[in-house]
This record gives structure tokens, C-alpha cells and sequence, in this order.
């Protein structure tokens, strides 16, 4: 049978000052009608260059495509006219983003983007689109679509949003459709429904999948072929079943043993050391090079090639390959493996540092041309929260129910409406500002986005100084550098990186640079708030590690928001499960993993995608 889309040595470039990037670098695969191929890796190695290239919208005129072919149904369609790829575009792929309301337009309604949609690549009268945008917003799961199509994007949350997205992409009925990491955004059970509705889709209209994400649940889950990126070229191909249960490229297992879970609490997780080089900055020989923890003394000045080792499964490695080993290239470098370690157990019963009682965070409605209070979004309704010495709690739950909100106003960042939270015998809620700015060094938050909470104007110095200053007055500058330069060490950067700016770390570095804000102040509890959320799962193994480290090293307790239930059940001590601004369910994180009474717990829980037969 001809597959809906074939890939032939495709090669993607960007210009740039610092040279040519070759940001997809001679990619090969097929996808089958019907069938669901998922491109992996981290942010950087690819991945959505490879999508863009197949819909021919790379961004000119820094990116061109350098080489290869797109095969849409056998037709070459690299080299077509403008005016004809416009045409395939929409009718024959169509493609979802990460964020829908970006995607969207805020200016019109749904309806109105679906019936564009519809009219420009099918050439239907307005009636018959209207029937047809309807007819969508009800397959894809919408309630009232008559209603819902004249309602405007804002007005929808983000998973209905992302059902209108597959609406619109969906309503010309293409050949494929390019999911690029189509429920990053989304919490899990939302994510849960869309990816569900995908593959029923799939199945009814026949329409091949291009499936783009860094979750490897996610693919394991949905697709029947996957390929693993890195450094623009594919390292690894093959049926998801093989793939998972025998990983065969070092980067597909490093990538496997980083993901937290329920099995390696106790234990530091694997990570992979480094961090993905700029595609200007690509080794002539395996891109892995330099960060593969069984690289050898060929691997960085030979490429390996994308061969099959095993009946339909391509590794590019030269460890499969018997002649490069039989050579003397093949003596393994000395490199460290930041394998797994354990970490030493918390004692039993620990000290409580910091009791919430009752906490209630409202925010007033206001209507009118007097502005007046109509009533009130509850966003934290009453909620209990005990925290002990050295210990994490988990704060889980859907976005909007009131996590954040809670965080803030415990730490007293947003003053609470009622309640109280005593933090060593003392009730912080009632303290004025100034009695208050006792306790801030003691209590700090570390944010979601590394990027946004760090002064792109500041030096990291200064960007740690500026707390040092405010919170310990007494310090003179030569003890602010030296616990800078301390603190820099502590979360694995280096004393000189004080002098640089946010702009020329990484993302994991950055969120270490946030880390080391708030350590350098000597907090006792710390709110975590999706602290590793906006990054890759090695990065996200990185940070969760050095969270584990500062909790032994310190004793710090930690209240850890997030939706990954991944994460919690990796990181956590106890779990407060949180909806609607209330707390549904409070308990040990083995009790709540184990026997989860709460219905809405069993759901969110069973909403998680799992690898069953992960790498060992
Ligand atoms: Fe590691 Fe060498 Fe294999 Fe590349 S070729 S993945 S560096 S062992």
C-alpha cells in the first residue's frame, strides 16, 4: 500500500551569524494510512522543523530546504508553487499547535474560523459550511455546538479550545494531520480526552497521524512506529512496541531511565549530562557525541548510519555495528555515568514547621459602572495543609483549582481573605508588612518559567544579590559574593556565571538560577511551583534532583505544585489533592498511589499515560 506521506533524505537549514544550522539534517519515514508515527526528542533536536517541512511553512528566508523529498500520495511536493502548496495545506495536512490560543483568532468566532476554514479549501457555500463547522464541533465532543459556534476563543477553556483546533484541522478531512505536541499544555485528564478523540478520528475518517511530543508515555500510548530524534537526524526507528521494550540507541534509554515515577522514589534519577548543542554547533560524527555515556574515541569524527540491527528496527550507533568495534576508535572514553544513586531515607515522624488552617483565598466580581462586588470566585475555599521539617507535599490538581493561589497565599504573596498559617507557632496572616518581612527569607517560591521570573537587564549576581540585600541587611558585599559565588556551586553552576545574563543559559539552567535565588536567602520551606514543568524530561530529571539534594543537604520542606503525577509520585512525601479550592484528599503519597478513595483522584490518576514495559 503507498503511504499517505513519505520522507525522503530530507535536509532543513537556517541561516544564521553563527553559520548554517542544520536543523533536520537528512530524515527518512514513512506514515501509513490510518496510522500514527510519533517523532520524539528533546526541544532543539528537530522535531517541529521536520513538521513545518512536511506542511512546506519553514520560515524563509532564513530556513530553506536544502535537500530530500516530501512524497504527499506520491507527488513530490517540495518544489511546487506557492499558489498549489496553499492548496495542499488545509485540504490535504493540516496541522495543530501546542497552544491554541495562540492559534486561534481572537477577533472572530468559532464558527466563523471553522466556515473559513471549510469555504477557502473546499469551495462550499456558507450554509453548507455551517452545517459541515457544526457538524465538526459535535465529533470532536463539544456540548451545544449550535450555541458554541458563535462564541468567541477566550470564552472557551484550553482543552475546548484545543477540540476547536482539531475541528478546524479536521474539517477538510485531510490525509494527515501534524500534531505538534498537541497536549503539553493540557492537564492530564484533558489531555486524556483529546488524545482519545484523536485516535477515534483516525479510525473514522482514515487520516494518517503525524503525532510531535517529548512525552514518551504519550507515544507509547498512541502511536504504532516512532522515531527518536537528536541533533536533526533520526537515531532511532521502529514499531512503538519494539521500540519500548528493547531501546537499543544510548540516547533513547538515557531519555527512558530520566522519566520519574512511583519506582525510583528513594533513588537520584539518571539524567543525561549536557545539555542539546545549537544546530550550528552539530559533531561531524554522531550528534550524541560529547554527551552519550558510552561514547568511544571514534564516535565524535564518525557518523554512524541509521541501519536496521533488527528486523524493522534502525539504530544509528556504532555499538551495533561490528566493524567500527573490531577497531581501536571503539575504546571507550572515560566518562562519568551520572547514574542512579540512592538517597538517604527521611526520618518517620518529622517536626511540623508550618500549619494551614481554614485558608481562604476569595477574589471579589465586580459589575457596574460602580464597579460594585456582585460575589466572589472562590479560588481557595477552606483548605487544611500540614507540612513537616525536611519533607515534600505535592499540591495536585487541574489548572484553576486554586494550587497557586493556595502557594501565594500561604507564603503570604497574596494576603488570604480568611484562615490562618501558622509558621513556627507564629500566625502570619495578621502581620503587617514590615513584621512580616521577618519571615520572607524563610519562606520563597520558585516559579514555573525559568525566563519570565529572572530580569533578562540583571546579571545572575545581581539577580541574587538583589534578595540578599533586601532580606539580610547586614550582609556587607564581600559576604553577598562570596554566598553567591556559594550558592552558584550549590545548584551546579559555577561561581564565574555570575557575571552573565539570564539569556545565555539554558532552560535548565536558568531554573537552577532560580533555585539559586531563593537558596542563597536560607529558606526553611520552599513553594515549588511547577518548577519543572516548561522543561524536557532529562532536564526535568536534573532539577528534581538537585531539589532532593537541597532537601537532604538542608532539611528544607517543600510544597511542590504541579499536574505531572509523575513528578509527585517520584518527589512527594504526602499529597493534597486539590479541586475547586478545596482539598478532596490528603494522605501519604504511598497510601494515595496505592488506595485512592476520592473518586476524582482515581480519575486523574487513571487519566496518567504509563510505559508498562519501560527500559530497565
Ligand atoms: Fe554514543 Fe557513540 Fe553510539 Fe553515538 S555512536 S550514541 S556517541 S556510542
Amino acid at each position: 500500500m503507498e503511504p499517505v506521506i513519505e520522507v525522503k533524505d530530507l535536509k532543513t537549514y537556517f541561516r544564521s551569524p553563527q553559520g548554517v544550522g542544520k536543523a533536520v539534517d537528512g530524515v527518512s519515514f514513512k506514515i501509513q494510512r490510518g496510522s500514527t508515527f510519533a517523532l520524539v526528542g528533546e526541544s532543539g533536536c528537530g522535531k517541529s522543523v521536520t513538521a513545518l517541512s512536511l506542511i512546506q511553512l519553514v520560515p524563509e528566508p532564513q530556513g530553506f530546504i536544502a535537500g530530500g523529498q516530501v512524497l504527499l500520495k506520491g507527488r513530490n511536493i517540495v518544489d511546487l508553487p506557492e499558489r498549489e502548496k496553499r492548496k495542499i495545506r488545509g485540504t490535504e495536512i493540516s496541522m495543530i499547535f501546542q497552544e491554541p490560543m495562540t492559534s486561534l483568532n481572537p477577533v472572530f468566532t468559532i464558527g466563523n474560523q471553522i466556515v473559513e476554514a471549510v469555504k477557502l479549501h473546499q469551495g462550499k457555500t456558507r450554509q453548507e459550511a455551517r452545517a459541515i463547522a457544526i457538524d465538526m464541533l459535535e465529533q470532536v465532543g463539544l456540548p451545544r455546538p449550535e450555541e458554541l459556534y458563535y462564541e468567541y476563543p477566550h470564552r472557551l477553556s484550553g482543552g475546548m479550545r484545543q477540540r476547536v483546533m482539531i475541528a478546524i484541522a479536521l474539517s477538510c478531512r485531510p490525509d494527515l494531520l501534524i500534531a505538534d505536541e498537541p497536549t503539553t499544555a493540557l492537564d492530564v485528564t484533558i489531555q486524556d480526552q483529546i488524545l482519545k478523540l484523536m485516535k477515534e478520528l483516525r479510525d473514522t475518517m482514515g487520516t494518517s497521524i503525524l503525532l510531535i511530543t517529548h512525552n514518551l508515555a504519550v507515544v507509547y500510548q498512541n502511536a504504532e512506529e516512532v522515531a527518536v530524534m537528536y541533533g536533526g537526524k533520526i537515531m532511532e526507528q521502529a514499531s512503538t512496541k519494539k521500540l519500548f521494550r528493547n531501546p537499543m540507541h544510548p540516547y533513547t534509554i538515557q531519555l527512558l531511565r530520566s522519566i520519574p515515577g512511583i519506582e525510583k522514589r528513594g533513588m537520584t534519577l539518571e539524567t543525561i549530562s549536557g545539555i542539546v548543542p545549537p544546530a550550528t554547533e552539530y559533531p561531524a560524527g554522531c550528534p550524541f557525541a560529547g554527551r552519550c555515556p558510552r561514547e568511544m574515541e571514534g564516535c565524535a569524527g564518525i557518523r554512524p548510519p541509521l541501519a536496521e540491527r533488527e528486523p524493522g528496527h534502525l539504530v544509528a550507533c556504532h555499538l551495533y555495528d561490528a566493524d567500527f568495534m573490531s577497531k581501536p576508535h571503539s575504546k571507550p572514553l572515560k566518562r562519568e555515568a551520572e547514574e542512579a544513586e540512592p538517597l538517604a531515607t527521611p526520618p518517620g515522624e518529622r517536626p511540623v514547621v508550618l500549619e494551614v488552617k481554614g485558608l481562604k483565598c476569595y477574589y471579589p466580581i465586580r459589575k457596574g459602572l460602580l464597579k460594585k462586588a456582585v460575589g466572589h470566585v472562590k479560588a481557595v475555599d477552606g483548605i487544611d495543609i500540614t507540612i513537616r521539617k525536611g519533607s515534600t507535599l505535592a499540591l495536585v490538581g487541574e489548572s484553576g483549582c486554586g494550587k497557586t493561589t493556595a502557594g501565594k497565599g500561604i507564603i503570604q504573596l497574596l494576603r488570604p481573605t480568611a484562615g490562618s498559617v501558622v509558621f513556627h507557632g507564629t500566625d502570619i496572616t495578621g502581620l503587617t508588612d514590615r513584621e512580616l518581612k521577618k519571615y520572607r527569607s524563610e519562606m520563597q517560591i520558585v516559579f514555573q518559567d525559568p525566563f519570565s521570573s529572572l530580569n533578562p537587564r540583571m546579571m545572575v549576581g545581581q539577580i541574587i544579590e538583589e534578595g540578599l540585600k533586601s532580606l539580610k541587611p547586614r550582609m556587607t558585599r564581600a559576604e553577598r559574593i562570596r554566598k553567591i559565588e556559594e550558592t552558584l556551586e550549590r545548584v551546579g553552576l559555577t561561581p564565574e556565571m555570575r557575571h552573565r545574563y539570564p539569556h545565555e543559559f539554558s532552560g535548565g539552567q536558568r531554573q537552577r538560577i532560580g533555585i539559586a535565588r531563593v537558596l542563597a536567602v536560607d529558606p526553611e520551606f520552599i513553594v515549588c511551583d511547577e518548577p519543572t514543568s516548561a522543561l524536557d524530561v532529562s532536564v526535568q530529571a536534573q532539577i528534581l534532583n538537585l531539589l532532593k539534594y537541597i532537601q537532604r543537604d538542608f532539611g528544607i520542606s517543600l510544597l511542590f505544585i504541579t499536574h505531572d503525577i509523575s513528578v509527585v509520585e517520584y518527589i512527594a512525601d504526602e499529597v493534597a489533592v486539590m479541586l475547586d479550592g478545596k482539598i478532596l484528599e490528603h494522605e501519604t503519597a504511598e497510601a494515595i498511589f496505592a488506595h485512592p478513595k476520592d473518586p476524582y483522584t482515581k480519575t486523574l490518576l487513571k487519566a496518567v499515560p504509563r510505559i508498562e514495559q519501560a527500559a530497565s
